[in-house]
């Protein structure tokens, strides 16, 4: 059983570290990227899931098959990389699994290019637009302890009994 960090926790706010070339591909680093599936596939409403959520500050997200067309499978992303920001931004509706049940509005970019190694290590690039792009900066920001409520505006509490 994996538990997802809450806010406050101090992993949610430390500059995660980058994950040595050297580890890629050994049992340590495979375990950590179960357990973040894991983590993930345990969300009725989790896309994606970034490494400080289950309390390890190293560089890593997973984003979810659902929201990936053209991936039969959840992908990894390792030392992730920003390399294209669109200029045209959009306020978003947003929401995080270590905020429970927070939702705001948050101004990102509608294009977003992320470079990034696999789980052999091997480097791909890959662009996204609206939901694949905000959750290419979303879960990017958890890599540098940033949370989205630090951004959001109109943020609301909706527990899941209260939503519609
Ligand atoms: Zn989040």
């Amino acid at each position: 059983m994996t538990n997802i960090v809450q806010s406050p926790h101090k992993t949610l706010r430390m500059n995660a570290q980058e994950v040595k070339q050297s580890e890629i591909g050994g049992e340590k680093l495979k375990e950590i990227i179960e357990r973040m599936k894991t983590a993930l596939h345990g969300e009725d409403d989790g896309v994606a899931i970034a490494a400080p959520q289950i309390d390890v500050a190293l560089r890593i997200f997973v984003v979810s098959k659902k929201v990936l067309p053209k991936s039969p499978e959840d992908m990894v992303f390792i030392n992730p990389v920003i390399t294209k920001l669109g200029k045209k931004k959009e306020s978003m509706s947003e929401g995080c699994l270590s905020v429970r049940w927070k939702y705001g509005l948050v101004k990102r970019a509608t294009t977003a290019t992320v470079k990034a190694l696999n789980e052999k290590g091997n480097e791909f690039v890959l662009s996204g637009k609206g939901l694949l792009a905000q959750i290419f900066q979303h879960e990017t920001d958890h890599l540098n302890g940033v949370l989205f409520i630090d951004k959001a505006t109109n943020v609301e509490d909706l527990p899941p009994e209260n939503k519609k």
